[in-house]
């Protein structure tokens, strides 16, 4: 029964959901087909539901139970439904055997959990192009913030030198970035582990802006941990996952005492959960970790063509931008030769709040403007205030939406400041 529940859940097809150019559907509310076209360019930032994450949820809200807490059928069906999402969601991150997956909130609080757990006296270095989720979390006194690299070449020599300088002190944990969430740039994430690894550091991944857009594999990149969001891989707000070596995880003091994480609480000691349960306190988001895992497991069984729908997305986003006199497109990494679904652009004469704005107000187009939680590299990429606007191109996002934005921009450059 459990089997061909779980089947049906992630073979159900949507009725009423939005179309996408790639076959799968969006369950994007009626108004914004009805009333206009609102153009969604800012996937980096949130993405709408599947419509077969939409179903997976409805179907569970019907039938849940406790999860790991019951004798009842509804318990033990959503409990196994829980479990399954783990095991979906580690294998769409290519888990070793003995790598453990946390359904935690999002990425900001699987890297939390990490700072939680590393050993006294462990180091982190991390560079300040990173957002802040991946940015701040680490103890103050034993974080190294290596400066924004001008290209990928840079960055890894850089990790090099400081790896060198730092020596063996200890435990040393190294925070990398997939894709950039200001440029989408693609870090050379295999060639900085390899070299942590080369000096005895550990790694984490902060796969919040690459999981929704290309393949993550724990083992093939040579990472010790990836943490990444529900919300932005076209799943609900409020489930994420940490996924990687138990060892620390195991060690560590609980990150939630709670129920779940306890084994056995007597007046003299109190006995903690080994391997997720015991970071998972209280009682889990078991819609949320459903929710996730149905996405991973739809967006890995559709790469090729979400692939390849953004590259041409993007490449006409790009070209239409380059094309219009006065208008900059970022990069962080210099010229980057691969990046996820994202142009970030400055227009002469204009606020990026303003371009946004009339985006937003005259063109029915949804981008966003600011600093994108990662100041510290946008001070360094951007004059001015430090903002820019960001495009990001995801399956709600059509060819026309590409169009309008183009169009639009270049009508403002047109008008003159
Ligand atoms: N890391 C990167 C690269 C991000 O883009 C984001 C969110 O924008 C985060 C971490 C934080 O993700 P969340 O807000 O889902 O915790």
């Amino acid at each position: 029964l459990v089997r061909q529940a779980v089947s049906r859940r992630t073979t159900a097809r949507a009725t009423n959901g939005v179309p996408t150019t790639v076959g799968l559907e969006l369950g994007v509310p009626t108004v914004h087909r009805t009333v206009v076209d609102f153009g969604n360019l800012d996937h980096a930032a949130t993405t709408p539901a599947l419509t077969a994450v939409s179903e997976a949820v409805d179907k569970v809200q019907r039938r849940y139970g406790s999860v790991h807490r019951g004798a009842g059928y509804t318990s033990r069906l959503t409990t196994s439904w829980f479990e399954q999402a783990r095991d979906e969601v580690g294998s769409f991150v290519g888990a070793r055997p003995d790598d453990e997956v946390v359904f935690t909130r999002n990425t900001t609080d699987s890297l939390r959990l990490l700072a939680h757990a590393l050993p006294r006296r462990t180091s982190v270095l991390v560079f300040e192009s990173a957002h802040h989720a991946a940015l701040l979390p680490w103890p103050s006194r034993r974080t190294t913030r290596l400066p924004v690299p001008a290209s990928a070449h840079d960055a890894v020599s850089l990790l090099d030198q400081a790896l060198e300088r730092l020596g063996d002190t200890g435990p040393r944990l190294v925070v990398l970035t997939g894709a950039c969430n200001v440029t989408g740039d693609i870090w050379p994430v295999a060639e900085l582990a390899e070299v942590a690894r080369r000096h005895g550091a550990r790694t984490v991944l902060d796969a919040a802006q690459l999981a929704p857009h290309r393949v993550v594999d724990i083992a093939a990149l040579g990472v010790d941990w990836v943490a990444f969001s529900g919300h932005k891989i076209y799943a609900p707000y409020g489930a994420g996952a940490l996924v990687g070596r138990r060892d620390w995880l195991d060690q560590a003091a609980p990150y939630l005492p709670a129920g779940g994480a306890t084994h056995t609480v007597s007046h003299r000691h109190i006995r903690w959960q080994q391997g997720p349960a015991r970071h998972e306190g209280g009682t889990p988001n078991a819609v949320g970790a459903i929710a996730l895992a149905t996405a991973c497991a739809t967006i890995a069984a559709n790469r090729d063509a979400v692939e390849a729908h953004e590259a041409e997305l993007l490449g006409l986003l790009r070209a239409g931008l380059a094309a219009t006199p006065g208008v900059h497109v970022h990069h962080v990494l210099g010229v980057s030769p691969d990046s996820v679904g994202v142009a970030t652009f400055t227009v002469d004469g204009y606020a990026p709040s303003l371009v946004s704005q009339v985006l937003a107000d005259e063109h029915g187009l949804a981008v966003r403007d600011g600093r994108f939680c990662a100041h510290l590299l946008c001070e360094t990429l951007f004059d001015g205030d430090g903002t820019a606007v960001r495009a990001s191109i995801g399956l709600a996002t059509t060819r026309e939406h590409v169009q309008r934005l183009v169009s639009g921009v270049r009508r403002l450059v047109e008008q003159g400041p």
